[in-house]
């Protein structure tokens, strides 16, 4: 089964919402969420014996949400899968689960992609979670800038050069919307751990 009908298979039992609280369905699963004093680079993991999902309590509320969504992921997972490819497909079943197909396709459309007002009815996941899952539905290039550097660039359905193209530096520099012949760039810009700038470019038709 892939993830997305996983994720169905799960979501048509506990039924969801827009925002998905990951807590209330690891709850209707019968699992337990704990959170706990935890090193700063473990997100969480699962006590097996117990049922208890813990998870770090000083991670940001975002970030919590998707260790639970992917531990819950790692439950229903196929049983035969090897280690790495486990991680990753927990991690897919978690970006689906906190922004579940037919809704975040729907509202996406009705919103014109914008992130903003994705990230206002899918509060529950983080600006990055929703700006990939966007590539899958939508075509666009997506640019994350973190620090003044680029971090993640990624584009679906259309050919964009590796490095920033002018409108998206001016974009950055202006920190508003550009449009030229070629393509047009919007701009978010996010203070989380880190100054961040989310970039969406798409042709122009
Ligand atoms: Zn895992």
């Amino acid at each position: 089964m892939d993830v997305t009908d996983s994720v169905a298979v799960l979501t048509s039992s506990v039924g969801i919402e827009a925002p998905v609280n990951s807590v209330d369905i690891a709850r209707s699963l019968g699992l337990q969420v704990r959170f706990e004093d935890l090193p700063a680079d473990v997100r969480g993991f699962f006590l097996e014996n117990s049922n208890v999902i813990v998870v770090n309590a000083k991670d940001r509320q975002e970030r919590q949400n998707f260790t639970i969504a992917h531990e819950i992921g790692e439950l229903r997972k196929p049983k035969k899968m090897a280690a790495l490819r486990r991680e990753k497909w927990a991690d897919e079943f978690a970006a689906e689960l906190l922004l579940p197909h037919h809704l975040f396709v729907e509202y996406g459309r009705h919103a014109g992609w914008d992130l903003a007002k994705l990230k206002e009815l899918f509060c529950t996941a983080s600006w990055e979670v929703i700006a990939r899952r966007v590539l899958k539905h939508h075509n666009c290039v997506i640019t994350i800038i973190d620090n003044r550097k680029v971090y993640f660039r990624r584009g679906s359905g259309m050919k964009f050069p590796s490095k920033l193209m002018a409108e998206e530096i001016e974009a950055i520099e202006s920190n508003s919307q550009v449009i030229s012949d070629q393509c047009c760039v919007r701009c978010w810009s996010v203070v989380e751990e880190t100054e961040r700038v989310f970039l969406m470019t798409e042709t122009v038709e």
